[in-house]
């Protein structure tokens, strides 16, 4: 790789061409996770991809990432490194118990009185001179913001990221209807000139090797392919996107947080991104869905505090820009968006999932999702989180991802608005199951171990088949093409004794 040539020499670590000094230290940049291991990149894997409700195979998918040993380490490190900064932050905040009850409590409050908020946020939208629309679902969501751009004209649209536009395919609904969207989040950009969903909801293209945006942007911006340093190649992106965001007709925005007291919300970026869509056209609209209002302006500081300490491990976002109304000469729409949340909102085990402020933690901390990369769900919401907002989409096509879990319950622990996403998880299980959404295979396993666990000596009488099947049989038999269980792992040599016999002999009938 050359060296970086965007630097000021003295940016250059001396003794490391990839390292980075500022102030004498030497930057923790996630990137340095990412070099190319080999001279010859390895390529990126694929994700899952399903169109229609046939069910997403996430455990095939996963197996093609852990097949990518580059691309499955430099992913397993830069979230643990992520994870790692949040436990710093965490440690450095006496009262970070508090400020999660608080805002567990804060959430629960306002989604048991959401209607009433709603309409007190829309009041004092409207009285600060915003334009407010409501979005049942997704078709209508897009065809509200097309109305809106169509009334001006316009042909060319910025935007920031956001997981809500995602779930309403709006990218590919504009390009239906002739209107180019540009993303400004670095992220999401290299995601969109990829044709690929977001892997991470805060860092979308975490997936990828600094070799696969090199190649991205080889093909779509003419960057050198050989050239992966993150500084050229960020550069260059700059370089080519600027343009597009100086002439952009209209400019849209999601929301963090929407305040009901004062009509105002609030968007943490750490690019500045946001601020560009926000305040370059003169049109600006913000999506927001429904579950994103808090009551008081008192109240942001509990959710700031939290976001960006869980999300990425550092104190606060770079930018938190407050939008109260349309700037002089401008125009500003909210586009409350429902798509399914008020139904969520009815149902007694999952509701509380509407707590959610998107900060990935779940994600970070989960062995399953680190491993696997986010792709491998094919779905909207991937993670932790995911498994529990993809099935209120479309039980059939998620019902596989729910048992991509270990249920260590390390999600819940992280999570800043403490929602039980693992007993959530399990609730799932239980959910698809019942209604028949498992394939039948997997239905047929769970009721053999359900009959088995159920009656202790029939239990018992298969582990002392299984110990002697497994000790006499040939490898072949768990070990071969049409058991996957044997694919990634191996059984361990079964004891000489069971517990049951051990405890028997020795403690049988002493109390
Ligand atoms: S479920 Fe909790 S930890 Fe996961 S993204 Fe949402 S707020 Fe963050």
């Amino acid at each position: 790789m050359s060296t970086p040539e965007m630097l000021h020499p003295e940016l250059l670590a001396p003794d490391d061409t990839h390292g980075i000094l500022r102030d004498g230290h030497r930057l923790d940049h996630a990137e340095g996770a990412s070099k190319p291991l080999r001279s010859r990149p390895e390529p990126q894997p694929p994700g899952a991809k399903v169109h229609g409700s046939r069910p997403i195979d996430q455990a095939e998918a996963a197996a093609r990432f852990i097949d990518a040993p580059e691309h499955e380490k430099m992913h397993d490190e830069r979230l643990w490194d992520l994870r790692q900064k949040r436990d710093r932050e965490m440690h450095g905040i006496a009262e970070w118990e508090e400020l999660r009850s608080l805002a567990s409590a804060i959430k629960e409050h306002t989604l048991t009185r959401l209607d009433r908020y709603l309409e007190q946020f829309e009041a004092n939208a409207q009285s600060n001179g915003i334009n407010v629309h409501w979005a049942r679902d997704a078709a209508e969501h897009n065809r509200l913001i097309h109305g809106i751009l169509s009334d001006h004209g316009a042909k060319s649209l910025i935007k920031s990221k956001s997981m809500l536009t995602e779930e309403c395919g709006f990218r590919p609904y504009m390009a239906s209807v002739g209107i180019d969207v540009i993303e400004t989040d670095l992220g999401e950009r290299i995601q969109q000139l990829d044709n690929e969903d977001p892997s991470h909801i805060v860092v979308p293209a975490v997936h990828k090797l600094r070799t696969d945006v090199a190649e991205v942007f080889a093909k779509k911006i003419g960057t050198d392919p050989a050239n992966s340093d993150v500084h050229y190649l960020a550069e260059a992106q700059r370089e080519a996107t600027r343009p597009l965001i100086l002439k952009a007709d209209a400019g849209m925005t999601g929301c963090n947080f929407a305040v009901a007291e004062t009509g105002t919300f609030v968007v943490c970026t750490n690019e500045g991104n946001a601020d560009l869509s926000a305040n370059v056209p003169k049109l600006h609209i913000a999506w927001i869905g429904i579950e994103k209002i808090i009551p008081r302006l008192e109240h942001l500081a509990v959710f700031v505090r939290l976001l960006s300490r869980s999300a990425l491990g550092s104190p606060v976002t770079q930018y938190t820009s407050h939008f109260r109304g349309p700037r002089a000469g401008g125009e500003m729409h909210i586009v409350l968006v429902d798509n399914g949340r008020s139904e969520r909102l009815g149902v007694e085990e999952f509701w509380t999932s509407l707590k959610c402020i998107r900060c990935g933690a779940c994600m970070n901390t989960c062995p399953v999702y680190r491993r696997s990369g986010g792709l491998s769900y094919g779905a909207t919401y991937s993670g932790p989180i995911g498994l529990i907002i993809d099935p209120t989409f479309n039980q059939r096509k998620y019902s596989n991802l729910p048992f991509a879990s270990t249920l260590n319950g390390s999600c819940t622990n992280v999570c800043p608005v403490k929602i039980n996403i693992h007993e959530q998880i399990y609730a799932w299980r239980r959910v698809l199951v019942e209604r028949h959404e498992t394939p039948l295979a997997k239905r047929a396993e769970m009721k053999v171990a359900g009959e088995l666990l159920s009656r202790p000596a029939a239990y018992r009488a298969a582990v002392a088949a299984a110990d002697v099947a497994l000790a006499h049989l040939p490898r072949f038999v768990i070990y071969n093409g049409l058991n996957a269980w044997g694919r990634h792992r191996d059984v361990p040599h079964p004891p000489k004794q069971t517990f049951h016999s051990w405890y028997q002999a020795n403690r049988g009938g002493k109390q």
